[in-house]
């Protein structure tokens, strides 16, 4: 889910999934939904209406009273408020199937963040997008149609140029059912590869246990993230890379951490097996004092002797934008080259690291990690520079082997 702030990303995914409102769910699931920041869903489908009044949320359709069937079940993952979490949004990119973009249609198109984000999904490479056209309910008929020619404008010749724009009132619930239908389409599922080695990137990890817990009763630490290929079993040994950073005679160096899997809970439920497609959280037999407040982010989880290389440095072939998006469209900022010993920060997965230029030549930059990532030879990096008090999207690059 990404946009502009106060566009109502946050309106829509609770519109498709009720999970901050459900006070049902047990409290352990519901804090671990909460703390990931993201909302599984299953869309559901009654089995007499038409099309597309027939996709919902509800177990009862909400036409005709049936039973609704399900369909799909979906993760959410809500890209934060504040604009200076480009960094978040961009992790949040590499466990993305597609994307939703959510421009509320009571203000101009685009601004800034709008034009950011479908600028970084564009250069990542997400091509399953949906574009949503929020507060419909605000604004008159004919305020609509030109906004949706705005939005039509502004998509031209980037990857959202033949998305769907689905006109809906988030906070009203209306057209849900159009917007399921247009994910549906959009969006499938992608095909998952099980039959490999486990690999899960880390979007988050914490501590559970409530202060004052009696020693017996803590729970592991527990990490939250999604399998890129693989299955992950309750029982089964685990390996998290870069692992644990080790100082010793002046020297830094960092060590796999190895652990067991003791629990996994998949969207509302507590599983056995874990599989590519959605969010999940891994119960480990890890002191929680090493996973709290997201200390192991950006980190990979796998089966042992199986995991990518740890890079202290590499070496990107680099696609650079031309210039900065997202500033005020009066002074655009032209991308000048990469210019030795220029910090940069780098997204690879769902890790987020500095880097600094050692050598750089038109379309080839060598960088050394301020922080080590785990990665696959080939993987995207996505790269910001400073720019002014801020990081800013400046283009990608590919890890040489
Ligand atoms: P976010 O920053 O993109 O996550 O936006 P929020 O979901 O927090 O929404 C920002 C504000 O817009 C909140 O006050 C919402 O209640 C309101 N809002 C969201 N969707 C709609 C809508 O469809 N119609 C109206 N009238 N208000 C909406
Ligand atoms: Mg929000």
């Amino acid at each position: 889910m990404v946009g502009h702030v106060d566009h109502g990303k946050t309106t829509l995914v609770s519109a498709l999934s009720g999970v901050w409102t459900d006070t049902h769910s047990e409290e352990l699931k519901r804090g671990i939904s909460i703390r990931l920041g993201y909302a599984d869903t299953t869309f559901r489908k009654c089995p007499t209406c038409p099309e597309p009044q027939c996709y919902t949320v509800a177990k009862k359709c909400e036409h005709c009273g049936e039973k609704t069937e399900e369909v799909r079940t979906v993760s959410f993952v809500d890209s934060p408020g504040h604009e200076t979490l480009m960094a978040t949004m961009l992790s949040g990119a590499a466990i993305m199937d597609g994307a939703i973009l959510v421009i509320a249609a009571n203000e101009e198109c685009p601004q800034p963040q709008t034009k950011e984000h479908l600028m970084a999904l564009n250069i990542i490479g997400i091509e399953n997008i949906v574009i949503v056209q929020n507060k419909i309910d605000l604004v008159p008929k004919e305020k609509v149609i030109e906004h949706y020619h705005q939005i039509k404008e502004f998509v031209k010749g980037t990857v959202a140029e033949n998305a769907p724009i689905i006109p809906i009132s988030a906070q009203q619930n209306i057209n849900i059912d159009v917007l399921i239908d247009a994910m549906n389409e959009m969006i499938p599922t992608p095909v998952q590869k099980i039959d490999k080695p486990a690999h899960m990137l880390i979007a988050r990890s914490f501590d559970i246990n409530k202060p004052g817990t009696p020693i017996d009763k803590i729970a592991g630490g527990v990490i939250g993230g999604t399998l890129t290929e693989g299955s992950l079993h309750s029982g089964d040994d685990l390996e998290i890379r870069p692992g644990r950073k080790v100082e010793s005679e002046n020297a830094i160096h960092w060590e796999p951490i190895y652990t067991n899997i003791n629990m996994i809970a998949a969207g509302k439920d507590k599983v056995e097996e874990a599989t590519p497609g959605g969010l999940l959280a891994l119960g480990t037999g890890l002191d929680p004092s090493i996973t709290k407040s997201d200390s192991l982010t950006g980190q990979v989880a796998g089966a042992p002797g199986t995991l990518p290389p740890t890079h202290d440095s590499f070496t990107l072939e680099l696609k650079l934008l031309e210039r900065v998006v997202g500033i005020s469209d009066d002074e655009p900022i032209e991308i000048g080259k990469i210019k030795t010993s220029e910090p940069l920060m780098l997204n690879v997965g769902t890790a987020t690291t500095v880097g600094i230029v050692t050598s750089a030549r038109e379309d080839v930059a060598e960088a050394k990690l301020k922080r080590p990532v785990c990665a696959e030879p080939g993987s995207m990096v996505a790269i910001s520079r400073r720019v002014g008090s801020r990081w800013r999207l400046i283009g990608v690059g590919v890890i040489k082997a």
